[in-house]
């Protein structure tokens, strides 16, 4: 890279000497070890075992889990610095180890005391979570969830089902919203409850076949009258919408991090390309209409990445009314991705369209970080009606 114009932005976030060194660590893990393990990855959708054993043995999933509870509680900048580095070597591993963050923040800001001691030293070993919102008929409008959570003396009976969930096949916790059966059938019923893997009546149904991100399970649970302890629930019944809206605060700008680590190993992988291919006795990156387009990915991707230290900090500093931030940063990281990714195919020219070239799998990776964590329709819908002024 001729400018140091990425580098100084990749030392953007304030990070301690300690989280500098962490990052150091997953930057050798993901060249020595996940990057080159990507393809096959992708190519045979099996899940990266290795990978996750290797980001466990790293102690990643302490990192976001309190000291008090046996975790080492770095910033929230080192979090989505690591998912950056890790989703750029293979979006399939970054997006199953962010996933374990964004079904268990919430248990972190919101669980009690007792649930916090019992189930988060498990999370910092290394336990895999998943967060399970979606159900076939609510999508873009979760309110419209049916999975019912029924009191029974000591116990929650939960019934329903979910799809698309990540990590669904493979997680030892599962957060899942559904709505207190006593509370009727409208949002203020929504409720959030942790599940154990092994619980009786969980079932997975299907492990979806995917366009991209095909090491990371997405899965269609069933829970046939799970029985779950009372204990499990997350604050009170009825409290689970003001629990998700809080938690997507903290996983879209993981989501954009995710994204912005594919755009960057597309915008790499082009700029690479293009300064050795040649064509008509110069060198591709020569031509302007090239460096018009170039010029474009790389503005455009430095503005992304300085808005994502922005959310870090905020967050960092502690402040929580970020819904629109966030929003904004989710819409244009996930965009970015997709249009970087297709830039990057179109610049390896008839050689971007084949599996022999990284960007192919790029290309279909990003796609998914414009439908999920709310699709993009929706984030434009919350910024612009943000405006609306109140009467
Ligand atoms: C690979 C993958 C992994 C996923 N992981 C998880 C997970 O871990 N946990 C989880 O709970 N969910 C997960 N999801 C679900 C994901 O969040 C939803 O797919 C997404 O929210 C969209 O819902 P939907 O698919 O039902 O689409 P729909 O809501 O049916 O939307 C269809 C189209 O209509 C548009 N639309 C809908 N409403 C509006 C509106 N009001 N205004 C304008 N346009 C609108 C949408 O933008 C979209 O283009 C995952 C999905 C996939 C594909």
């Amino acid at each position: 890279m001729p400018s140091a114009l990425l580098s100084r932005l990749d030392a953007l976030p304030s990070l301690s000497p300690e989280e500098r060194l962490l990052l150091d660590s997953v930057k050798a893990l993901t060249r020595d070890q996940i990057a080159p393990r990507a393809a096959e990855y992708d190519r045979t959708a099996a899940f990266p075992w290795d990978n996750i054993s290797a980001i466990n043995a790293l102690g990643l999933n302490a990192m976001f889990v309190p000291e008090a509870y046996g975790g080492a509680g770095l910033s929230y900048a080192a979090y989505l610095a690591c998912v950056r580095e890790i989703s750029a070597a293979c979006a399939a591993t970054g997006s199953i180890w962010a996933t374990n963050f964004h079904a268990v923040k919430p248990l972190i800001d919101f669980g009690d005391e007792a649930q916090k001691r019992r189930l988060l030293p498990r999370v910092a070993e290394g336990a895999i979570g998943a967060l399970a919102i979606t159900e076939p008929d609510a999508g873009s409008d979760a309110t419209g969830m049916t999975t019912r959570f029924t009191p029974d003396g000591d116990e929650i009976v939960v019934s329903g089902g979910k799809v698309f969930i990540s990590n669904g096949d493979v997680a030892d916790l599962y957060l899942v919203f559904g709505k207190w059966s006593e509370l009727g059938d409208g949002r203020n019923a929504i409720s959030a409850v942790v599940l154990e893997k092994g619980t009786a009546g969980l079932r997975v149904l299907r492990i979806e076949d995917k366009l991209g991100l095909r090491a990371q399970g997405t899965a269609a649970l069933a829970f046939d009258d799970c029985r779950v302890r009372r204990d499990n629930l997350l604050q009170g019944p009825g409290d689970g919408l003001r629990l998700l809206l809080a938690a997507l605060n903290k996983s879209r700008p993981s989501i954009a991090a995710h994204a912005l680590g594919i755009a960057r190993a597309a915008f790499d992988d082009a700029v690479g390309y293009i300064n050795e291919r040649r064509q008509s006795g110069r060198r591709i990156i020569e031509f302007q209409g090239i460096q018009f387009l170039l010029a474009d990915m790389a503005t455009d991707l430095a503005m992304c990445e300085a808005w994502l230290w922005h959310v870090a900090v905020l967050v960092d500093s502690g402040a929580t009314d970020i819904a629109i931030e966030a929003s904004m940063l989710k819409l244009r990281a996930s965009d970015l991705a997709m249009r970087i990714a297709t830039d990057a195919v179109q610049l390896y020219g008839g050689y971007g369209y084949i599996k022999d070239y990284r960007v192919e799998r790029l290309l279909r990776d990003a796609k998914i970080t414009q439908i999920w964590e709310g699709t993009n329709q929706i984030h434009r819908q919350l910024i612009g009606r943000s405006f609306i002024a109140r009467r």
